[in-house]
C-alpha cells in the first residue's frame, strides 16, 4: 500500500513495536504547558501524536504540563482544548501533571529511601560552580552524604513550608563526574511559595520538568513519549528515574521542531507581541498561533495537511510560510464562493446603458465543483465601481484592462470599451466613461468581439460597504529571532492594511448569516484573494480578512 511507503521514522518504530508484540496498543500524549496559546509548531506535534494513534491501534491523552506555577493560567487551558478540538482531534483523557503531585512526592521519598536523593542547601551559584564543565568533572556538595533519616526529615519540612524559596532543593544522587551534565545530581524539587492555578496553596515545593515529565508518562502508561530534539540529553535521566522508581517503562523519542519563516514560534516571544501590543491579541490574524490562523481563515485540514505533508525529521527545519499558504489555497479553491468586491474603487459610467435601468445577472458560486454549488444574482446598472488599478490613462502594450479605446469584459456581464475619463482639479482620474455591447452578455455572447481581460465590478446603487483587512508577513526577516538585536525590530510595518471603504456585491451583505449557516463559509473575492468574515463584524459593519492572495506574491523571494 502506498501508505506504507510514507511511514516516517516514528511510525516505523510504532509499527515494529506492534508487530513484535511489545505492545497490544499504543498510548501517546500531547503535553502542553498552559503558559500561552498553541502555535503552528504545536500543531505538528498534535498531528504527530494523534495521527499515530489514529493510524495504529491506540489513544492519545491531553496532559497539561502544569508543574511550574508561575506562568500558568486557566485561560490558556481553555484555548488549548479549543484549538485541539478545532484541529479535529479527540483526546482519550484530560490529565494534569499537577494531579500527580502527591504521587510524585511519594516517588521522591522512595528515591531518598533508596539512598538516591538528598536535600541540598548550597546556593544556586555554588551549585553551578560545583557542577563542573563538559570537559571537567564536578565536585560533590558538602550536603551530599546526609543520612536517609535526615533527608526524609528535611524533605518533609520543605513540603511543610518551613524554608524560604531557593534555600533548599532535592537532588538526585547520581554521579558528579558523569559525561552527561544533566546526570550530575540534577535538581528534582525546588521551593516556590506560589499559588498554583489548580492546587492552590497546597504545595510550596514543585517538581522540576525532568522529575515530572517521565513520571507522568509512566503513570499514564504512555508507550511512546514524543518530544523535540532538545530533550535528547534528558533521555538518560528519563530512563534512570523510571528504572530506579521501578515504574512503567515509557520510552522517549525525539523529532525536530518545525518552525515557520517570517515569524517566531516561541510562546514567550508571542506573549511579548501580545502584551506589548504589537498585535491585537493572541488571535491576531498575523500571529502563527492556531487561533490566529483560524481567525485569518485557515481551515483545520489546511493546517493538518501542512503538518503531515512536511513530514517528520531529525533535523530542525525552517518551513516556508508559502507552503502553508499553498495548502490553504488548495482547500479554499475547492470550497469558497466566488464573489465580487472592489477594494480601491473608481466609478465607471456606461454611457449607452439606459438611465434607471437595471438587470439581474447570474454568477456561479464555485465553477471548480460539480453543479457549481448554486449561483447568486448580481445586479447590473449604468454605474459601476471598478478597481482603480484596472484603468490606465496611458496603458502600456499588453494591458488588457481599461484605458482610452481599450476593451475588457466585465465578469458575468458585458464587454465594455473605454471612451473617455474625467479628472478633478488635482489631475486625479475620478470617473471613466465606457460604452457597452448589448450582444456580448456572458453565456450568450454573439458579438464576435475578442477581449483578453476580465474585470470584477459592483453596481453603484446596489453596492454595500465593508471594511477589508489585508495581511502580510508579520516580520521582514525570515528568522527574526536570529537577527542582531531585538526580534521586534524586524516587525513588518505593512503587515496590516485596513481598507475602510471597500464595495461588495449585495449578496455579500449576507455574509454573517451565511457564516451562521455554515461555519466553513469562505469567499474568493475574484482576482483579490480568499476572504472570511472577521469576528469584529457587526450587523451594519462587515469586516473581511484576507486569508491569502490568489497567487504566491512571495514566489520570487522563495526562489531567491
Ligand atoms: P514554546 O517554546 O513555544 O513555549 P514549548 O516546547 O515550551 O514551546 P510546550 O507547551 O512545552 O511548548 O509544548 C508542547 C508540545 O509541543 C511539546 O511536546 C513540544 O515538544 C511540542 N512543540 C513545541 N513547539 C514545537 C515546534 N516548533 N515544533 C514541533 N513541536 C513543538
Ligand atoms: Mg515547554
Amino acid at each position: 500500500m502506498s501508505e506504507e511507503k510514507s511511514l516516517n521514522f516514528i511510525e516505523e518504530i510504532v509499527e515494529n513495536d506492534l508487530k513484535s508484540g511489545k505492545y497490544a496498543q499504543i498510548v501517546t500524549r500531547f503535553p502542553p504547558e498552559p503558559n500561552g496559546y498553541l502555535h503552528i509548531g504545536h500543531a505538528s506535534s498534535i498531528c504527530l501524536n494523534f495521527g499515530l494513534t489514529q493510524k495504529f491501534n491506540g489513544y492519545t491523552n491531553l496532559r497539561f504540563d502544569d508543574t511550574n506555577p508561575v506562568t500558568e493560567d486557566t485561560e490558556y487551558v481553555e484555548s488549548i482544548k479549543n484549538d485541539i478540538k478545532w484541529l479535529g482531534f479527540t483526546w482519550e483523557n484530560e490529565f494534569y501533571a499537577s494531579d500527580y503531585f502527591d504521587t510524585l512526592y511519594t516517588y521522591a521519598v522512595k528515591l531518598i529511601e533508596k539512598g538516591l536523593a538528598y536535600v541540598d542547601e548550597i546556593s544556586a551559584e555554588e551549585m553551578a560552580t560545583l557542577k563542573g564543565t563538559p570537559t571537567e568533572p564536578g565536585k560533590d556538595s558538602p550536603y551530599r552524604n546526609r543520612s536517609t533519616a535526615e533527608n526524609l526529615d528535611l524533605f518533609e519540612r520543605m513540603k511543610n513550608g518551613e524554608f524560604p524559596d531557593g534555600s533548599r532543593t532535592l537532588r538526585a544522587k547520581i554521579d558528579m563526574a558523569h559525561v552527561n551534565m544533566l546526570m550530575r545530581d540534577p535538581i528534582l524539587y525546588r521551593i516556590k511559595h506560589t499559588h498554583h492555578h489548580r492546587t492552590g496553596d497546597k504545595w510550596c515545593i514543585y517538581p522540576m520538568y525532568d522529575f515530572a515529565h517521565g513520571q507522568s508518562d509512566a503513570i499514564e502508561n504512555v508507550t511512546h513519549s514524543i518530544c523535540t530534539l532538545e530533550f535528547i540529553p534528558h533521555r538518560e535521566l528519563y530512563n534512570w528515574l523510571i528504572e530506579q522508581l521501578e515504574i512503567y517503562p515509557s520510552h522517549q523519542y525525539e523529532f525536530a521542531r518545525k518552525n515557520l519563516n517570517y515569524t517566531v514560534t516561541s510562546k514567550r516571544k508571542l506573549l511579548q507581541l501580545v502584551t506589548e501590543k504589537y498585535v491585537n491579541g493572541w488571535d491576531d490574524p498575523r500571529m502563527p498561533t492556531i487561533s490566529g490562523l483560524r481567525r485569518r481563515g485557515f481551515t483545520p485540514s489546511s493546517i493538518r495537511n501542512f503538518c503531515d505533508r512536511t513530514g517528520i525529521s531529525k533535523r530542525d527545519n525552517l518551513l516556508e510560510y508559502s507552503l502553508l499558504e499553498f495548502f490553504i489555497r488548495e482547500d479554499l479553491n475547492k470550497t469558497s464562493w466566488r464573489r465580487m468586491a472592489v477594494l480601491d474603487p473608481i466609478k465607471m459610467v456606461i454611457t449607452n446603458y439606459p438611465e434607471g435601468q437595471e438587470e439581474l445577472l447570474h454568477g456561479e458560486n464555485n465553477p471548480e465543483v460539480e453543479g457549481h454549488d448554486g449561483e447568486r444574482a448580481i445586479p447590473f446598472s449604468k454605474e459601476l465601481w471598478i478597481e482603480r488599478e484596472d484603468f490606465m490613462e496611458e496603458p502600456p502594450k499588453k494591458f488588457f484592462r481599461l484605458g482610452p479605446g481599450l476593451m475588457s469584459r466585465l465578469k458575468n456581464a458585458y464587454i465594455v470599451q473605454c471612451d473617455s475619463f474625467v479628472k478633478d482639479a488635482d489631475g486625479n482620474v475620478t470617473e471613466i466613461h465606457c460604452t457597452y455591447f448589448p450582444d456580448s452578455k456572458s453565456g450568450e455572447d454573439t458579438s464576435g468581439l475578442k477581449v483578453k481581460g476580465t474585470m470584477h465590478w459592483v453596481s453603484v446603487p446596489h453596492a454595500k460597504t465593508a471594511e477589508v483587512r489585508l495581511y502580510d508577513r508579520l516580520f521582514t526577516s525570515e528568522e527574526p529571532d536570529r537577527e542582531e538585536g531585538d526580534f521586534k525590530d524586524y516587525i513588518n510595518p505593512e503587515s496590516l492594511v485596513v481598507l475602510k471603504n471597500a464595495y461588495i456585491e449585495p449578496d455579500l451583505a449576507n455574509a454573517s448569516k451565511q457564516l451562521e449557516e455554515n461555519p466553513d463559509r469562505r469567499y474568493q473575492f475574484i482576482r483579490k484573494g480568499y476572504f472570511c468574515v472577521d469576528k469584529d463584524s457587526t450587523e451594519d459593519h462587515l469586516v473581511f480578512n484576507r486569508t491569502v492572495t490568489l497567487k504566491d506574491t512571495w514566489a520570487k523571494e522563495v526562489l531567491r
